[in-house]
């Protein structure tokens, strides 16, 4: 059966282009690239020309790029560095909708005596400037601030959040690991200082990231050890990961336009289809302000874990926001603070799409999704007035 993916936003297939200019790395071109002889300086010249693509695709200087292992160790490097390059400083201000890279980090910052403020979003995903604008304070190190929600796809303003950090001197830090070759995105008129992206959510293989560092901004290494990285990150590069990312960052910047024609229409045309097709479902997230290639849809008293089962017996591959853990259903954070009423949080699916998707993948979605929904629905415990879900049988 063939697989009908739309989890774009957990991982990407790598692209055929990415593959075939890293596979060398991992046979004949294995020397290091710190070596003194050639045959390891000839890869740390494709190094910096990796560099080069990554700071191209982001309107910075090759300089300002440090390579990391994923998304989640971009966001502790810049998060730890921001904290311990103003050891004076100890609060921190983000927001309730953050990927656990960032929220769990900041909640065990909390333990070791940081102050952090939450910001709220919403019933659309939205952030208030003006609650923004009060938390600030004059010990607060780090404004950190997601791009784009990976489960909603919800676009933050960041370059007027970034006006209101910058104007009072704190530094900025984006997890734009969603937003990375999804939008435009130029560092040379977007004022944040720390900006994360992750390879495999943009068609380069997983274990690859990178960590922009505004050039003149304090910075202190996570990894201490060896000279690479100019110092900041310590540890022998992820040659064909490095290698990977940059013609991930290639391909980005020539399609980014297709991102938004092909991927948009497609992704426009399944969330029209099954909102026009499916009786109480609604849209989760800013409906304008969004990622071209994400939608997430809430089905009225059905979970979302048994509509992932049943695609799954049809070979889509979606998402959904809750996790089961410790034996209950927790509706996903982002929703619960977005405030989506409780019979509606349980029931939602993220569809996200990639370059690959085709008309057809989507025509068979709409077409089979009502069935679904409506063989659930036949079977749910759940009428109007509801309110208790029963416990997760997972
Ligand atoms: C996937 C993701 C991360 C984590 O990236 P990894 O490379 O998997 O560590 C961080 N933030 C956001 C918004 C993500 O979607």
């Amino acid at each position: 059966m063939a697989v009908v993916y739309l989890d774009n936003n957990a991982t990407t297939q790598v692209a055929p282009e990415v593959f075939e200019e890293m596979a060398p790395y991992f046979s004949s071109l294995y020397g290091n690239p710190s070596s003194m002889h050639s045959f390891g300086g000839q890869v740390g010249r494709t190094l910096a020309q990796a560099r080069d693509r990554v700071a191209s695709l982001l309107g910075c200087q090759a300089s300002e790029i440090l390579f990391t292992s994923c998304g989640t160790e971009g966001d502790s490097t810049a998060i730890r560095s921001a904290l311990e390059a103003q050891p004076e400083k100890r609060h921190v201000v983000t927001t309730k909708v953050e990927h656990p890279a960032v929220l769990n980090l900041v909640n065990h910052l909390v333990k070791k005596g940081y102050h952090v403020t939450l910001l709220s979003v919403d019933g659309q995903g939205r952030l208030d400037p003006e609650e923004l604008r009060a938390s600030l304070r004059d010990d607060t190190a780090l404004v950190s601030v997601m791009y784009a929600n990976n489960e909603t796809g919800t676009v933050f303003p960041l370059p007027e959040i970034a006006d209101l950090v910058k104007s009072r001197g704190i530094l900025l830090h984006t997890d734009a690991v969603q937003a990375v070759g999804k939008i435009p995105i130029d560092l040379k008129t977007l004022p944040v200082d720390l900006l994360v992206l992750s390879g495999h959510k943009l068609h380069a293989p997983k274990g690859v990231g990178a960590l922009f560092v505004r050039k003149g901004t304090a910075f202190r290494p996570f990894l201490i050890g060896g000279h690479q990285e100019r110092g900041r990150r310590g540890g022998t590069e992820n040659v064909p990961g490095i290698v990977a990312l940059g013609k991930a960052c290639e391909l980005a910047a020539a399609g980014l336009e297709a991102e938004n024609t092909h991927v948009r229409r497609l992704r426009d045309r399944l969330e029209q289809g099954l909102l026009a097709a499916i009786p109480e479902t609604r849209l989760n997230g800013d409906p304008a302000e969004r990622l071209p290639n994400t939608v997430n849809l809430s089905f009225k008293f059905v979970e979302g874990e048994a509509i992932l089962l049943l695609l799954d017996q049809l070979g889509v591959c979606a998402s959904s926001g809750s996790a089961c853990t410790s034996g209950s259903l927790e509706p996903s954070h982002v929703l619960r603070a977005m405030g989506v009423p409780f019979t509606f949080a349980h029931g939602s699916v993220r569809f996200s799409l990639s370059r690959y998707n085709t008309e057809a993948e989507i025509d068979f979605v709409v077409r089979e999704m009502p069935k679904v929904i409506e063989r659930l629905r036949s079977i749910s415990p759940f009428t109007e007035g509801d309110h208790e879900m029963p416990a997760c049988t997972c």
